[in-house]
């Protein structure tokens, strides 16, 4: 038990006294965020410059659109104020992104395709699926 505590205990990093980074226990240098734990999540892997910010997550449908996304880039960007935070976006998340670009929580956009979210009932990223399912060819 003391060993366990004393691993999870030298994972944890605070960047710019921003707390509760966690790093992943496979990837080198990507950290989780739990700052906003439970209602939100998110990974950040930092390189010399920049910062890429994944897996961003609002857990439950009730609690997205109520401003807890913002907070938590704020957080990511108050951790990181001189890097190029960038993100990659799916459909849906796109317009809450060019938002928090333009309020300068995050620096840009890297991905210009059209990326459809793994949620097949996401209507706004599987505007064709007209009942959710998965079709058969
Ligand atoms: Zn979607």
């Amino acid at each position: 038990m003391k060993m366990k505590e004393q691993e999870i205990e030298d994972r944890s990093r605070t960047f710019n006294d921003v707390g509760d980074f966690w790093e992943h226990p496979r990837k080198e240098g990507w950290y989780y965020y739990d700052g906003r734990c439970p209602t939100s999540n998110c990974i950040v892997i930092p390189a010399e410059d920049s910062v890429e910010v994944h897996n961003f997550v609002i857990y439950e449908e009730e609690d997205r659109g109520k401003g807890h996304g913002m907070a938590m880039i704020a957080d990511i960007r108050l951790a990181f104020p001189d890097k190029h935070i960038w993100v990659d976006t799916c459909i849906h998340a796109r317009p809450f992104w060019e938002k928090m670009n333009e309020y300068g929580y995050i620096n840009s956009i890297e991905n210009d395709y059209d990326w459809p979210c793994m949620d097949t009932t996401c209507t706004v990223c599987h505007p064709n699926r007209a009942n959710g399912r998965r079709r058969r060819k």
